[in-house]
C-alpha cells in the first residue's frame, strides 16, 4: 500500500478550471489512500479548500471545478469574496483564523461555519450578533495541539472548561475541534498532535454537557492532511495543495511561525 507523504503543493498556481479539478482529484486521492490505510470511510472525511491570497478570477475556476465550501483566515477578505461572488448559487465561507470580538459581526453576518472559537468573550459577541441577524453558525473550539506560544487556541487541560459555558449561546451550534500542528519536519512529534486531540474529543464526548457535538475534528493542512487523516481527522483544510503556491508567509498568519 502507497505510504502516507509530505504533501506535495503543485509548482504553479493552479489557473484553469481544468487544473482545479485535476488537483483536486489528486488531493481527493490522497484522502481516499489515507482512508484506506486507517480502514475509514472516505466519507467520513471533509476537503476544505482554502482560498486565502486567491483572487477572485481563480476562485470563479475552483467553483466550476465543483467547490462549493472554501476557507478563509481573515474575515475582512472573506467578506468582500462573499460580497463579489454572490452569483455564485450555494457557495459557502468557512472562517478559519483568529478572530478579534469587535469583528464578530462580520463574521455572524455572511459566514456558514466558524472554526477558531477561543474565548468566551468571542463566544458571547457572536451570540449576540448572530441573535440580531437572526442566524445561527457551526462553530468549532480551537485547540492549540502543539504547545507552542505562535499558535491560538485554548490549551488541551482548558478545553473542558470553557466548553461547558457555550450552551449559554443559544446561537452557536458546537461541532468539534480544530487544530494546527506543530510544524516540522517529524512525523512522530506532528502525529502527536493530532492523537491529542482525538484523545481530548473523546474525553468531551463523555463529559462536555449535552446539546453540544464535538463529532469533527478539524486537522490537517496541505503538509500533514494525510497524517491528520490516519489520526482521525474528520476535515481537512487544504489551500496549496489545491491553489498552488502562496507567496504570503505562514507568519501573517500565524504570529511567529514562517
Ligand atoms: C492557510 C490555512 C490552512 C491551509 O494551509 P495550506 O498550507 O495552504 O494547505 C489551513 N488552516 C488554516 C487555519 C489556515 O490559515
Amino acid at each position: 500500500m502507497q505510504e502516507a507523504t509530505k504533501s506535495t503543493v503543485p509548482a504553479e498556481a493552479a489557473s484553469s478550471v481544468t487544473q482545479f479539478r485535476k488537483n483536486l482529484d489528486a488531493v481527493q486521492q490522497k484522502i481516499n489512500a489515507a482512508c484506506e490505510r486507517s480502514s475509514r470511510d472516505p466519507g467520513e472525511v471533509r476537503l476544505l479548500p482554502v482560498s486565502k491570497t486567491v483572487p477572485e478570477e481563480r476562485i470563479r475556476m475552483a467553483y466550476a471545478a465543483g467547490c462549493r465550501f472554501l476557507g478563509e483566515n481573515k474575515v475582512q477578505e472573506a467578506q468582500e469574496k462573499a460580497e463579489s461572488m454572490i452569483d455564485l448559487t450555494g457557495l459557502k465561507w468557512s472562517i478559519i483564523g483568529h478572530l478579534q470580538s469587535n469583528k464578530a459581526k462580520y463574521v455572524a453576518r455572511f459566514a456558514h461555519e466558524f472554526q477558531a472559537l477561543d474565548s468566551l468573550k468571542l463566544a458571547g459577541a457572536l451570540d449576540r450578533r448572530l441573535q440580531i441577524e437572526g442566524r445561527s453558525l457551526d462553530v468549532f473550539v480551537q485547540v492549540n495541539s502543539s504547545n507552542e506560544e505562535s499558535k491560538f487556541g485554548l490549551p488541551p487541560e482548558e478545553v473542558l472548561a470553557f466548553v461547558r459555558q457555550l450552551p449559554a449561546f443559544e446561537t452557536l451550534r458546537v461541532r468539534g475541534l480544530m487544530t494546527l500542528a506543530l510544524f516540522s519536519q517529524d512525523q512522530h512529534r506532528v502525529r502527536a498532535c493530532f492523537r491529542r486531540m482525538r484523545n481530548l474529543r473523546e474525553q468531551l464526548q463523555q463529559d462536555a454537557p449535552a446539546g453540544l457535538s464535538f463529532d469533527e475534528l478539524s486537522m490537517g493542512m496541505s503538509g500533514d492532511f494525510e497524517f491528520a487523516i490516519e489520526e482521525g481527522s474528520t476535515l481537512v483544510r487544504v489551500g496549496q495543495a489545491i491553489f498552488g503556491p502562496r507567496a504570503t508567509p505562514d507568519s501573517h498568519y500565524w504570529p511567529g511561525t514562517g
